[in-house]
């Protein structure tokens, strides 16, 4: 009852917040460009003025200095905490999302203004429409709808919103962690609503995500660059070395060769492979939308798993060679392979890294070059993995299949949102991702959108889903 009455209250406003999130939107909030950096503390004290009238309690927690790669420096905006509920017979829900954006040019191939929000055919074009204003703005359309209706909201709710979290959330883990014992003391559950669903019918709940370890194979000789005419034959090649090195690290399926990898693995259990039966995902439209004719595998299941829960490795560039134009004579002196490795529970970066050093020395002792070589494993993190039978979870999906009449997905993701694992970490309770934006969203690309469906739909989902955690 209290849903139904809910959902019709939002439709009546769908005007009024759709004219919210265009306030948003025309805050041109960009993080990672010094020119807008003041926009994102505007977004930030917009974002609190805005809870403040729901009675969400606000602070800002300053975030220091940050040193640019230009040797500037510039104030780094700060964390956005709020607080709606201190009833100690509740339990405590944390909402996380950001509120700045990518850079956006209409230059770049936009259809419309980047930062104006302009409505087509039920979609609504503007950056940070999708990720991750719209989200943002509907958690605070469905707390305001329950209110402006006395509905009890059934639970505390903690929320930490960051401005840079398209710049790699600069800051944001020292300062959770420095509010563990405070802030987040008696969170129960955290929600992040910052991904998509795997397609654009279907919702979804997101319970896993990737973790990366990065490397590069640097392989020197000449003290400089050679003219292949002159000393080709005589001397040994580094980029034939590093070629023939990168080579040997996955079959031609993408199966990875490296020592030990696959068996750190976790191993696929039976009420996982059950979840991939049910997930709605179309092998053929997948292959359109990437433009290949043939996969490495061709079953839904086996896609979706060398997506999101098997390690894959990918060579990325190589530095040092020649990549322009034309036909340039030359042997470089100096490469350097870059390649990484999307890794899955149970993998800990420190012990891939090891494996992947030792493996690329013994390729070098094959290989037999005296050239100099080197392998160095760059930046890494974890991958992140949720109980998807948590009681969490399962209100989650009731509220979902309330609101779009289906049973939702439950989808891992190949690539990373590190503060999920941050979050686990601090609170060690179950964090899920509860995305509203559909996978044609085009996040940090041209021409970002948010159906208007999706955006409304999505504040009815997260008012559904408070109402839900009251029965866990
Ligand atoms: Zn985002």
């Amino acid at each position: 009852m209290a849903y139904e009455l809910i959902a019709s209250e939002i439709d009546k406003n769908k005007t009024r917040f759709i004219e919210r999130l265009r306030e948003a939107v025309e805050i041109p909030s960009v993080s990672a460009e010094a020119a807008y950096r003041n926009e994102v503390f505007r977004m930030t004290d917009w974002t609190q003025a805005n809870m403040e009238k729901l009675g969400i309690k606000c602070r800002q927690i300053e975030n220091g200095i940050e040193d640019r790669p230009d040797g500037s420096k510039l104030r780094l905006p700060p964390i956005l905490f709020g607080h709606l509920g201190e009833d100690k017979s509740k339990k405590t829900l944390l909402v996380y999302g950001h509120l700045d954006v990518q850079p956006a040019d209409i230059h770049d191939g936009w259809n419309t203004e980047p930062f104006k929000l302009i409505e087509i055919d039920g979609k609504l074009f503007g950056r940070g429409s999708s990720d991750d204003k719209g989200p943002v703005i509907a958690w605070l359309n469905a707390i305001e709808t329950m209110q402006a209706l006395n509905i009890e909201i059934p639970v505390n709710i903690k929320f930490v919103f960051e401005g840079m979290e398209e710049s790699g959330s600069t800051g944001l883990d020292e300062i959770l962690e420095q509010h563990k014992e405070e802030f987040l003391a008696d969170v129960d559950w955290t929600c992040i609503s910052d991904n998509y669903w795997l397609g654009k019918e279907k919702p979804c709940l997101t319970y896993g995500l990737r973790g990366l370890c990065y490397y590069a194979v640097e392989i020197s000789a000449p003290k400089q660059d050679l003219h292949s005419g002159v000393y080709g034959g005589t001397i040994y090649e580094p980029m034939n070395d590093l070629v023939w090195i990168l080579s040997r690290l996955t079959d031609l399926k993408g199966n990875i060769l490296v020592d030990g990898i696959n068996e750190l693995v976790a191993p696929l259990t039976e009420d996982e492979l059950k979840l991939y039966d049910q997930i709605e995902f179309d092998v053929e439209a997948y292959k359109q939308d990437v433009g290949v004719k043939t996969l490495t595998v061709d079953d839904k299941k086996k896609v979706l798993m060398n997506r999101w829960r098997y390690p894959t490795l990918s060579i990325h560039g190589i530095e040092g060679a020649f990549h322009g134009p034309g036909a340039k004579t030359v042997i470089p002196a100096k490469v350097v392979g870059k390649l990484s490795i999307r890794i899955v529970p149970n993998m800990e970066p420190e012990q891939t890294d090891a494996l992947v050093v030792a493996f690329l020395n013994k390729l070098w002792k094959e290989r037999g070059s005296p050239n100099k070589f080197r392998a160095i494993p760059f930046h890494s993190g974890r991958p992140w993995v949720a109980d998807f039978n948590h009681p969490h979870y399962q209100a989650g999906a009731r509220a979902l299949e309330k609101v779009y009449g289906v049973k939702p997905d439950f989808t891992r993701e190949g690539g990373s949102i590190p503060v999920t694992l941050t979050f686990q970490n601090l609170t060690g309770k179950s964090v899920m991702l509860l995305p509203i934006g559909a996978c044609d969203d085009m996040a940090h690309s041209q021409n970002e959108k948010i159906n208007v469906f999706n955006y409304i739909e999505g504040t009815k989902a997260l008012a559904a889903y408070l109402l839900e955690l009251a029965h866990i």
